[in-house]
């Protein structure tokens, strides 16, 4: 039997282990540095049909229907005023019983978690340092392990990368800062995107309760502090003036409001010991624009699996193609949800009303995505 040694059990580590349960001949453990999961937080995540395509092969179709929602548009709104500007029907993508959901990511979590031995986990896992240079090891504080592949999950900070690739200078801050939180009792069915002058904010249900996710994505050239008291003022400065620039009532909604510095890849790097897989945003974190960053961890993953089972051979080049898609339009977006000029403004939903009806448009700016064609 084959060893893999999968580090860290995001999504992206998750789901690739509900792929090598499925299968069955392989003998692999997943190096967690948490010392426990968190499935009680409540903020939501969105799921393309490109990603549910791939989790429905490890049973996410048994998941209550209860427990997710399937937008049918992202509709487009001015933030100061609520009006809306237009729709785009993302059901048009949907495809052969996939559906573009939303969920918490928490309820994800638990899914893929559920379908992995517990003794496969090994949580508190420290890594002191990875033998790569021939055969695989991997040295945690108390054991080593042997591996004949070693798959790379553990985020966009991934120290496992850093040890691989003999470098830390991997990610850049994105001069943003995103506040999360969670709201209850909307008349909101679909994925709602209001957008202001350097601030987009985002709500979408996350299953059948009437519970809702609300993310925005500030601009902020000097948020990037580690301190606690910092990040406090941080946080009420920026709700404070999210309030103030829109007429949604928010103030009194908003709960569990959380804030952090975004960060993103520079560059997309390849180790050179063909048995080291990078996924997730281990290999490529892309700006939060798009909301594809779990849809691509998952995919990655997937392709790995498909690269160990000898179906592929070619990973790293055909996710270099994929990310570069992904990734100019996660920019272009984040430029368009943010001009500040009103005259550029009025002109940016001008263009949002005829390309969201534009059907070659469409398809391919977000088929080509979603649909992975
Ligand atoms: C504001 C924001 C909103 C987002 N919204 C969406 C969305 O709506 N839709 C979407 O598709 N994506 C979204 N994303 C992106 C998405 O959340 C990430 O791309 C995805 O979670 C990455 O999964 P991952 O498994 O690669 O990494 P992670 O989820 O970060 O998991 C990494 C795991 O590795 C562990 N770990 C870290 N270091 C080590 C170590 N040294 N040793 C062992 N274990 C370690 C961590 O504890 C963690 O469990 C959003 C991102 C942001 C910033």
């Amino acid at each position: 039997m084959k060893k893999i040694i999968i580090v860290g059990a995001g999504i992206s580590g998750l789901y690739f282990a509900n792929l090598l349960e499925i299968n069955g001949n392989y003998d692999y453990k997943i190096l967690e540095k948490r010392s426990s999961l968190d499935l009680n937080d409540g903020y939501g995540i969105q799921l393309s049909v490109n990603a549910i395509k791939l989790l429905n092969k490890v049973g996410f179709k048994n998941l209550a229907v209860h427990d997710v929602h399937y937008p049918s548009n992202i509709n487009f709104y001015k933030a100061n005023n609520c009006k809306l500007i237009s729709k785009i029907n993302i059901s048009q993508f949907n495809q052969q019983g996939n559906f573009y959901t939303t969920l918490k990511r928490s309820v994800l979590i638990d899914f893929l978690l559920k379908n992995i031995p517990r003794d496969k986990i090994i949580f508190n896992s420290r890594i002191q340092s990875i033998d790569h240079e021939r055969n695989l090891k991997i040295n945690t504080l108390d054991k080593s392990w042997d591996a004949d592949h070693l798959i790379i999950s553990d985020g966009i900070f991934s120290k496992s990368k850093e040890m691989i690739l003999k470098s830390s200078n991997f990610i850049k801050y994105y001069n943003s800062v995103a506040l999360r939180a969670t709201l209850k009792n909307l008349d909101i069915n679909d994925i709602s995107l209001f957008l202001g002058p350097k601030f987009h904010f985002v709500i979408y249900p996350v299953n059948q309760d009437n519970e809702y996710n609300f993310i925005a994505i500030i601009r902020d050239k000097n948020a990037n502090k580690d301190d606690e008291i910092f990040k406090q003022k941080l946080l009420e400065s920026h709700t404070e003036n999210i309030f103030s620039k829109t007429s949604y009532k928010l103030s009194d909604k908003l709960e569990n409001i959380s804030i952090y510095p975004v960060f993103v890849s520079r560059d997309f790097n390849i180790p050179s010991n063909k048995n080291i897989f990078l996924t997730g945003d281990a290999l490529f974190a892309f700006p939060p624009s798009f909301a594809q960053g779990a849809a691509q961890s998952i995919e990655s993953s997937y392709e790995t699996y498909e690269n160990i089972q000898g179906i592929n051979n070619n990973y790293y080049e055909n996710r270099r193609i994929r990310i570069k898609k992904i990734n100019s339009r996660s920019e272009f977006n984040y430029f368009a949800f943010h001009i500040s000029n009103p005259i550029f403004a009025s002109v940016r939903d001008l263009s949002i009303k005829y390309l969201s009806n534009n059907k070659s448009f469409l398809n391919n700016y977000l088929r080509k995505i979603y649909n992975n064609k």
